[in-house]
Formats: C-alpha cells, sequence, structure tokens
C-alpha cells in the first residue's frame, strides 16, 4: 500500500531510532532532561524568540499557544477551515473558554479587509473582544498553501496597532520555508507565540514545540502540566525531533515534487500546489478512495467533495510515479 493519506504515518527511521535509544535523558518535569532542553533551545532560537517548550501533539501546542494570548471569554480570529477551528474537537472552548470568529479563503490567506471588519476592540460589557489573530502555515485543509511573508508582516503590523497578539500554527512552517526559502526568523518575528509540528514531514514519531517568549513559556509549561501533559524522560522523543532538524528538513523539496507529479496526473494545476498537499474535487469522492484502495494506493477524503493526498518521508519517487499512475487513470 502506498499511504498518501496524511504525512503523520511516517515511522521514525533506523538512524532516528539510535539517536533516540542513545539520548541523555532526565527527569523532565524537575527540568532535567538535557535533550528536551536542547531541542527547546534550538527551535527558539531558530524562529528567533527567547523560548520554546516540547508538547506531545500540535493540538495540545495550539492549545497552549492560542491561550496565552486570549483569556476565557475573549475570542480569536481565524480562517474558516484553520486547524484549530475545524480539527480541535473544540478544545480551545472546552478548556479555555475562548471564542472564534472566522473569515473565508478559498486558500486559507491572510484577508486583510476582512480581519479588519471583524475586530472588535474591547467595549466593556458589549461585544467579545478579540485578542488574537490566528494563522496557519502552511494551511492544511486549503491544501498546502504558504502564506506569503508579506501577508504576514501586514497582519503584524495591523494586530501590533491594535493591541491584538498573532499565533501562528506552523505545523507545516519547514514545509513553508522549504517552499519559498523564507528564513525561519522571518516567520518568527511576525507570531508572539507559535506551534511547530516534528511528526508531520519531518518524521518523528511524536512532538510539536511552542514557541514564544519566556513568560509565556513558563505559563504554559505549567498549563501542559495542569493538562496532564508532563512528560518525564521525554528526551527519547526529543532525541527523534532533533535528528529531523538534522536531516529531514531540506529533503522535503521531494515531497514538494511528487506532490506536483500527483497534482498532473490528477488533472489540478500543479502551480497550485504549493508544498506536500493535493486536494481533488471529486463529487464521488467515498467511491473514488475506494477505487484507489482496491489498487494499493491509500488517500483520504477531508469533506464529502474532497479527496487529500499528502506525500511524505515514507513515499519514495517511484511510489509517487506508481500512485501519479493509478490515480490518474481512476
Ligand atoms: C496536524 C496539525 C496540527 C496538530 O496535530 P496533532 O495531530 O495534534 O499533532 C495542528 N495544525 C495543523 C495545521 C495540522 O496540520
Amino acid at each position: 500500500m502506498i499511504d498518501l493519506r496524511s504525512d503523520t504515518l511516517t515511522r521514525p527511521t533506523e538512524a532516528m531510532r539510535a539517536a533516540m535509544a542513545s539520548a541523555e535523558v532526565g527527569d523532565d518535569v524537575y527540568g532535567e532532561d538535557p535533550t528536551a532542553a536542547r531541542l527547546e533551545e534550538r527551535v527558539a532560537a531558530m524562529f528567533g524568540h527567547e523560548a520554546a517548550l516540547f508538547v506531545p501533539t500540535g493540538s495540545m501546542g495550539n492549545v497552549l499557544a492560542v491561550r496565552s494570548l486570549v483569556a476565557p471569554g475573549q475570542e480569536v480570529l481565524c480562517e474558516s477551515r484553520a486547524h484549530i477551528a475545524r480539527a480541535e474537537l473544540g478544545a480551545h472552548g472546552a478548556y479555555s473558554g475562548i471564542t472564534m470568529r472566522t473569515w473565508i479563503d478559498p486558500r486559507g490567506q491572510v484577508d486583510l479587509p476582512t480581519i479588519r471588519s471583524l475586530f472588535a476592540p474591547d467595549m466593556g460589557p458589549f461585544f467579545v473582544p478579540t485578542a488574537a489573530i490566528s494563522v496557519e502555515n502552511t494551511h492544511n485543509f486549503a491544501g498546502g498553501a504558504v502564506l506569503p511573508l508579506q501577508d504576514l508582516r501586514d497582519l503584524r503590523e495591523f494586530a501590533t496597532g491594535v493591541g491584538a497578539g498573532i499565533h501562528l500554527d506552523g505545523a507545516r512552517i519547514w514545509n513553508a520555508h522549504v517552499a519559498t526559502g523564507t528564513p525561519f526568523e522571518e516567520y518568527g518575528a511576525v507570531a508572539d507565540v507559535l506551534s511547530v509540528c516534528l511528526s508531520k514531514g519531518l518524521g518523528a514519531p511524536i512532538g510539536s514545540v511552542l514557541v514564544g517568549s519566556s513568560d509565556a513559556v513558563a505559563e504554559a509549561r505549567v498549563w501542559r502540566k495542569r493538562m496532564g501533559g508532563g512528560m518525564r524522560q521525554v528526551g527519547i522523543l526529543a532525541a527523534a525531533g532533533l535528528h529531523a532538524l538534522d536531516h529531514h528538513v531540506e529533503r522535503l523539496a521531494d515531497d514538494h515534487a511528487h506532490a506536483r507529479l500527483l497534482a498532473e496526473a490528477c488533472g489540478v494545476d500543479p502551480a497550485s500546489v504549493d508544498t506536500n498537499i493535493v486536494v481533488v474535487d471529486r463529487s464521488d469522492a467515498a467511491e473514488f478512495v475506494a477505487a484507489a484502495h482496491a489498487e494499493g494506493v491509500a488517500v483520504a477524503t477531508v469533506g464529502p467533495t474532497a479527496v487529500r493526498m499528502v506525500t511524505h518521508l515514507d513515499v519514495t519517487r517511484d511510489d509517487a510515479e506508481k500512485a501519479a499512475a493509478v490515480l490518474g487513470r481512476l
């Protein structure tokens, strides 16, 4: 089976397992895991922020990140298909007492005029005040679309002017970096707090990192423990993340090339495929998924008429060519 359902499906390589096996560890709740500390320092520095926190999932990273900017009873604005709005099972409401309003953009982009019109200043006992704006780069359900740096900078300028925070869901910020060459610090500079995933295209088995100010990260460390996410000899997992940063970032360009190959075969304009995700619109989405499965290619629906295919570390050039032939024929 060539599995294109998600880039979370990667399994750790032998070299990654070796790095995990030899990791120096300690009890991280006591602040004594040197490998976790090394990963946190490294990722914070990459994005030009003061501090970082290793967390088990991107969802927990997002929950901690957004709550660092938005108090109970306040709102965060985001695009309507953002992961925080759609795929975290209401966590921001359930745990943090936060509401959301959304703008709609087919490519998941920053729509500054609409954001301006949605933004609500604190008006006392009248309206929910907007405390933050969240953006997702790359945008998962918009087909891995990249958000241009200039749009993010314009949003930063607006947010600073009105006193709002910016959360960047950078689950796939690595793909945006490789696709555009934009330095990580430039992405870091537009956000107050970011969450980045090691367990997607980077191929680590588990783990995300929240990045922000020392104060935000100290508070997130407390809340992580409160949510049951205090992990002990977690250097075993952090070592996988460090290995991924050393070996699996630049190779994402291969995944992007493979995605364009699939797009071409499926009649999707390859120029619309920024990174490693291809979304094909089909009225018979479920049947298409079943037919592909019968021919050894696993893809998934992400909506009633949307079929998603994702390339990753465990999909070789040969796999991509074979899958393209099958999917193109179907
Ligand atoms: C996968 C993903 C996350 C986090 O997912 P987890 O499964 O909780 O690690 C967050 N944001 C986006 C855009 C994602 O694609």
